[in-house]
C-alpha cells in the first residue's frame, strides 16, 4: 500500500519536517514508517496487521531509525535501543576505554522519543 502524495506531505509535515523519533532534520530521503507494525507477509497473505496501515499511525523517520526500529513494535524497539549500552561495554573496548577516560558519560537516561518529548513540553 503506497501513500500518494498528499498523505506522504502529511505525514511529513506532522513534527515540521523532523523524524518523529530522534528529532533530526529529515532530508529527500526520509522514510514513512508504520509506528505500530505492519507485517507484510506476501502478496497472497498481504499483512499480518493491516489496519495498522493508516495515517494516524505513520510517522516520518529518517533513515537510520527507520532502518534500525526495523520491524519491531514501538516499546520492543525502546527495549532495544535501551539495551545498546550494554551491547556496547559488552563488546567494544574502545567504548569501555572512552568510559575509563571520561570521554563518554552513561546518563542511564530513559529513552524517549521525540514525539514523546514534543508532548511533554505541550503539558507543562
Ligand atoms: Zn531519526
Amino acid at each position: 500500500m503506497k501513500l500518494t502524495k498528499k498523505q506522504r506531505a502529511e505525514v511529513f509535515a506532522k513534527f515540521e519536517g523532523r523524524c518523529a523519533y530522534c528529532g533530526c532534520e529529515l532530508g529527500a530521503r526520509w522514510h514513512a514508517d508504520h509506528m505500530e507494525p505492519v507485517i507484510r507477509l506476501d502478496a497472497e497473505r498481504g499483512a499480518e496487521r493491516p489496519e495498522n496501515h493508516s495515517l494516524d499511525n505513520m510517522m516520518p523517520a529518517c533513515a537510520p531509525c527507520n532502518i534500525s526500529k526495523s520491524r519491531m513494535a514501538i516499546e520492543d524497539w525502546r527495549q532495544w535501543i535501551a539495551g545498546h549500552v550494554n551491547s556496547l561495554n559488552s563488546y567494544h573496548p574502545i567504548y569501555r576505554l572512552a568510559k575509563a577516560y571520561g570521554l563518554v558519560v552513561e546518563t542511564q537516561a530513559p529513552v524517549t522519543f521525540y514525539f514523546e518529548r514534543l508532548a511533554m513540553e505541550c503539558e507543562a
